[in-house]
């Protein structure tokens, strides 16, 4: 049985390098590890988090001075059928390395996130969305079934059907009812490694939610670029990209374009600058004139290019982020917070247009702002609703944190005005009055008593679960 040695403290950070805490890691490889260490956080009296691949924005995947088991090392396929799509997976694997497995057989994952490094396990438990979200729903509705470790030691098999009240809380219920050791999924049919790309440019927030609203009932994926920067009459203008799988027979070489090789996204940017020093190059513009160049420049050539249709493939479609190496370190040594709100149609453009007026009027303008459409889920902690959602990346500097909080306390209360949701992947900045006002006292008792039922020693913690919950 390990000890807690001292050279097991590691620092670890969210993905957007706000949040830092050091941590006794252990990274175990069988689910027997898993249970050696919960019984050593028992012995020790303390606590245990989960991570996946630390793609959570905020405070989801670390535990300050406690115990972190980073599920990474898990990453076994277990089982695969590549005539019904169905795979069966451990935690640690990556949305990576599930399509580069499945592709060549026609499938692809049905939901994924913007970036193909989060785990599967990850992914579970903050029930991620992707760009068809009001389609296809969340990560979670696309499982079949998972089987998961509780921290009473005992082993737990659930699907829509069986033992369905946990199957709906563990996925979303950020990583601290149990672990998920192994999980089925349905993959989505796919006749080509590309798909049917069309780009445009609404020249405010009004036509960007118009458009998209227009083309929720036709297109499979929707997703917006907002220039952060733009005000008056341009509040809200950026661009559209949607996309559409390709029917049967449109590919004139599928077996081709569903290669992974087809995939891969380019490591030199116009053939030349290697894309590993990108993020060295946007480092200077990342400031307030900086970013309005940056973003004038690309509206104005995505209106040059206005309603483009051309094929891309479904990594580069998908994984825009995963283009530029590192690119948080554009960001400086403090990083960033991503503030995501989810607000109702009736609501999100008012909502969201006297948002952007306020990170403007603040001199705290987002240098990165999508708009994605949603629909709402089953889920126990779900973070989505029937309309939009607006995420703004903001820079973090020693002088603007504070003023940043109080922007973001302000952002908040008007999505709680609007009957919106917030996002624990994203979050760094909700109170726990907030969380509990948009999840509704209903919610959290019962997320509270099946996390006193499932681990009445509350041995499964995170930095965000004490933050929100108490702890
Ligand atoms: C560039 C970028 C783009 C993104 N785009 C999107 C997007 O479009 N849509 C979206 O929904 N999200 C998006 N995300 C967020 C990301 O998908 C989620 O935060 C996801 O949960 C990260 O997975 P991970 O493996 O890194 O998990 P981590 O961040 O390490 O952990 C996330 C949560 O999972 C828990 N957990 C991990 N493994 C297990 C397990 N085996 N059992 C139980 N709990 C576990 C942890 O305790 C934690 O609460 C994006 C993130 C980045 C960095």
């Amino acid at each position: 049985m390990p000890m807690l040695e001292l050279n097991r403290l590691t620092p670890l950070t969210g993905f957007g390098r706000a949040h830092r805490a050091v941590s006794y890691l252990f990274r175990p490889t069988h689910v027997e590890q898993i249970s050696a260490v919960f019984d050593l956080a028992r012995k020790h009296g303390m606590s245990v988090t989960l991570r996946g691949a630390g793609r959570s924005y905020g405070d989801a995947a670390t535990n300050a001075g406690q115990i972190v088991l980073d599920l990474q090392r898990m990453n076994r396929i277990l089982a695969w059928n590549p005539e019904t799509g169905v795979i069966r997976v451990e935690p640690g694997v990556t949305i990576r390395q599930l399509w580069e497995y499945t592709l060549e057989d026609g499938w692809w994952p049905a939901v994924v996130p913007g970036t193909m490094a989060p785990t599967v396990g990850g992914c579970l438990a903050m029930n991620v969305h992707g760009k068809n979200n009001y389609r296809a729903g969340t990560f979670g509705e696309h499982v079949k079934k998972f089987t998961a470790l509780l921290p009473d030691g005992s082993t737990v098999t659930c699907s829509p059907r069986r033992n369905r009240e946990l199957f709906y809380s563990l996925i979303s219920g950020i990583g601290v009812l149990g672990v998920f050791t192994s999980i089925t999924l349905q993959l989505k049919r796919v006749h080509s490694g590309e798909l049917q790309v069309e780009a445009w440019a609404p020249p405010n927030l009004g036509a960007m939610i118009a458009d998209m609203e227009a083309r929720k009932d036709s297109d499979d994926y929707i997703v917006g670029w907002i220039d952060g920067m733009a005000g008056g009459r341009q509040l809200g203008r950026g661009q559209i990209h949607s996309a559409n799988y390709l029917p049967p027979g449109e590919d004139p070489a599928p077996h081709r374009t569903l290669r992974p090789e087809h995939q891969n996204l380019p490591d030199t940017l116009l053939g030349i600058v290697p894309t590993s020093i990108l993020w060295r190059l946007m480092a200077p513009w990342m400031n307030n004139p900086g970013t309005r160049l940056v973003n004038w420049g690309k509206y104005l050539a995505s209106r040059l290019g206005e309603h483009k249709i051309y094929r891309q493939p479904h990594a580069a479609f998908h994984f825009l982020l995963d283009y530029i190496p590192n690119w948080i370190r554009s960001y400086g040594p403090d990083g960033l917070i991503q503030f995501q709100s989810f607000v109702p149609t009736a609501r999100a453009e008012a909502t969201f247009a006297r948002m952007l007026a306020l990170t403007q009027a603040r001199r705290l303008p987002s240098y990165l702002v999508v708009i994605k459409r949603h629909r709402p889920d089953d889920f126990l902690l779900s973070h989505a609703v029937d309309g939009y959602s607006l995420a703004m990346d903001f820079k973090i500097t020693r002088r603007n944190r504070a003023r940043l909080q109080s922007l973001c306390d302000d952002l908040t209360q008007m999505v709680l005005d609007a009957g919106g949701r917030f996002y624990f992947a994203k979050d760094s900045t909700l109170s726990p009055a907030a969380a509990r006002q948009y999840l509704g006292e209903e919610t959290v008792t019962r997320f509270l008593e099946l996390k006193r039922r499932l681990d009445p020693e509350n041995l499964l913690q995170s930095d965000l679960y004490r933050r929100l919950f108490g702890g």
